[in-house]
């Protein structure tokens, strides 16, 4: 059953323009196009019209809202965007151009929900890739809450203080402190160390595991305590359902899961990114896949499912790919900013790419566009 109170007026000049639940739209008939009928809306204040699935992912779209759940749902298993236009049997190009839209409503969508978790223990890593060639390595910082599994952030770019601190921060002010300390461990990578006093303190106890690679064989593991006591350690670790030792295998297993899931980020594949904003975009769509949707296996048991989003206390059920992309979001454009931004950046991208953007910017820029008329 529609819930028209979810809904809410997309005519910028309405005086109920993004208010919801004030009972000005009620059902106004149907429309067909050679897509199937959709639901037409009205709203009784400003009375103009709008079609069910304008401000969701799928309005004007040309084929099923299965077929889109499904490109969504292959990308975010590892399948290339050229064997994901084969088996959904449309062209490369729109594949493309709605994984673009989708990571956008998976972007937005995260940082909505993505809050008010609350932070026992901390994992950090950085995970190697190349962005534009072979020769160019990008980093992508990931930051995970331990005992919910839950991955709030993540931060794409190169080995810097700031990006440390990025990472952490928004980490730190989406979640909640309940005053107990918390266990940090991170690699031997060096930000981390001036970084952790600054967001955490005085809560944090900071470990470190560094590993010696020869050959890629791990020859030797160091555990340092790096802020902290070693009684206060030992209480933390005895306090933490997940970990007994140091470690760092909860955030090596979600880097794992993240090579799997992003194309882009397979190993020995001709599959690197041409850009970073086309990989950050995967990224954001396969987050809110691994919070939202995928069932975490050491979450779940038997007869239960458990995604970390629950485990975290933010939903009480799995959600789907369509809840995402139905997700009305009268803020996406606040989110995302302008996308003046994206089409500074055109120049790069080969002519073909180029021109497709192109079309992906005039149409976003409709679909944002609220006081259109439908
Ligand atoms: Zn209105």
């Amino acid at each position: 059953m529609l819930d028209l109170d979810k809904i809410c007026c997309l005519n910028r000049e309405c005086k109920l323009h993004k208010k919801i639940a004030k009972g000005n739209i009620k059902s106004y008939g149907s429309y067909t196009t050679s897509n199937g009928k959709h639901k037409r809306l009205l709203c009784k204040e400003c009375k103009k019209t709008f079609s069910l699935t304008k401000g969701t992912a799928y309005y004007r779209l040309k084929k099923s809202k299965k077929t889109f759940d499904s490109v969504a749902k292959s990308s975010v298993e590892g399948i290339k965007n050229s064997v994901n236009a084969r088996i959904n049997a449309i062209s490369p190009t729109t594949v493309w151009r709605w994984l673009i839209l989708a990571s956008k409503f998976s972007k937005s969508f995260s940082d909505k929900n993505l809050r008010d978790y609350t932070i026992r223990e901390i994992q950090a890593d950085e995970l190697k890739t190349f962005v534009s060639g072979k020769d160019k390595e990008s980093w992508i910082y990931t930051a995970m809450e331990v005992s919910t599994r839950l991955w709030p952030s993540f931060v794409l770019g190169t080995r810097t203080y700031r990006n440390t601190m990025e990472l952490l921060s928004d980490f730190q002010t989406r979640g909640t402190l309940d005053g107990n300390q918390i266990l940090i461990t991170t690699d031997g990578f060096g930000f981390y160390k001036s970084v952790i006093p600054k967001v955490f303190s005085p809560l944090a106890i900071h470990a470190q595991v560094i590993k010696k690679i020869r050959k890629n064989r791990i020859v030797k593991v160091d555990e340092r305590l790096i802020i902290g006591t070693e009684p206060q350690l030992k209480r933390a670790l005895a306090d933490s359902s997940d970990s007994e030792k140091i470690n760092t295998s909860f955030i090596e297993r979600l880097n794992l899961t993240l090579r799997q899931g992003v194309s882009y980020l397979q190993r020995k594949t001709s599959g690197y990114s041409r850009h970073s904003v086309c990989l950050e975009e995967r990224i954001f769509l396969f987050q809110c896949f691994y919070n939202f949707i995928r069932p975490h296996r050491s979450l779940s048991c038997k007869d239960k499912v458990v995604t970390p989003a629950m485990a975290a206390g933010i939903t009480s059920l799995p959600i789907d790919f369509r809840t995402i992309f139905s997700f009305f979001m009268p803020n996406l454009w606040a989110v995302t900013g302008s996308h003046s931004s994206t089409r500074g950046k055109i120049v790069i991208f080969e002519n073909a790419q180029a021109k497709a953007l192109e079309k992906q910017e005039t149409l976003l820029r409709d679909y944002f566009e609220f006081g259109l008329a439908a």
